[in-house]
């Protein structure tokens, strides 16, 4: 879930650095008990999505077991940590308002020799 009002803030505070500009966000979605975070966008995380910027979802859950990071089809990126489970899933919006998915490519994560998967939209 994201905080609408924090983010106008944060846009206001921006606006003041000039040399900086806003060319996306991200925001996390975490477990509820033991319901899985989710790595689809609320209708709430659509409000205020604008075209031209990438949002970026990061899906966090308990490690049931270690994997390694790793593309996945959809074009995210995911894999684990000591204690999390994390996917990364980078957004687009169209002018109609409507989410795509973009892949992450982030050869930090899991090394420059590993190439992206072709995104499905
Ligand atoms: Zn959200």
């Amino acid at each position: 879930m994201s905080n609408p009002r924090a983010h106008k803030r944060i846009e206001r505070f921006l606006a003041n650095i000039p040399q900086l500009s806003v060319i996306g966000d991200f925001h996390s979605h975490t477990m509820w008990g033991y319901s899985k975070a989710a790595n689809a966008l609320s209708d709430i995380d659509l409000e205020g999505m604008e075209p031209d910027n990438v949002y970026i979802l990061v899906g966090v859950n308990d490690r049931l077991r270690e994997v390694s990071w790793k593309y996945n089809d959809d074009g995210s990126l995911s894999g684990t940590t000591d204690e999390h489970h994390f996917r990364l899933t980078a957004y687009v919006v169209t002018d109609a308002g409507e989410p795509r998915k973009v892949p992450i490519h982030c050869p930090y994560a899991i090394g420059f020799d590993v190439r992206p998967l072709r995104a499905v939209r």
